[in-house]
């Protein structure tokens, strides 16, 4: 068994302990509300879009140190992003988590790489990706509650 430490990486802690753009944004024109019922994690995801652009980003909520970091540290990798490149980075997260591997898109994660460990304990996937569905049900402007289960 892969030991449970070497998930919580110092990053993943920095991220949990101090998230980016922990906010809500006034003048947002998508948001979504995201739930892990698994786990209790629990978001809100507010998204500037400009044209295609996403100009602004942040989060409000609770949850554990992964889905915390991980809402964190999407909210930088997508601002600026265009929808269908934040798209891109989701699914390439995605596979990262869920088999460990991101093949020729590894260089695309940056920092997000940190969170390959994931893939070792299926019942953390849900949390790792619960910003990122919630992100994508802004994007789509889905109005209902976004669950894990
Ligand atoms: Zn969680």
């Amino acid at each position: 068994m892969p030991d449970l430490r070497d998930l919580y990486q110092e990053v993943i802690l920095e991220h949990s302990k101090a998230p980016r753009n922990f906010h809500t944004i006034a003048q947002a024109n998508q948001k979504a509300e995201g739930f892990n019922p698994l786990c209790g994690d629990h978001f809100t995801v507010y998204v500037t879009v400009d044209g295609d652009a996403i100009q602004d980003i942040g989060f409000q909520g609770s949850g554990c140190a992964i889905s915390k970091a991980s809402a964190s540290m999407m909210t930088q990798a997508v601002k600026g992003k265009s929808k269908a490149e934040a798209k891109k980075l989701f699914d390439t997260f995605h596979k990262l988590v869920t088999t460990g591997e991101a093949n020729g898109d590894r260089n695309d994660l940056g920092k997000l790489a940190v969170f390959s460990g994931v893939s070792e304990f299926p019942v953390r996937v849900k949390c790792a990706t619960l910003a990122w569905h919630t992100l994508q049900a802004a994007l789509e402007g889905k109005q209902e509650k976004v669950s894990t289960e």
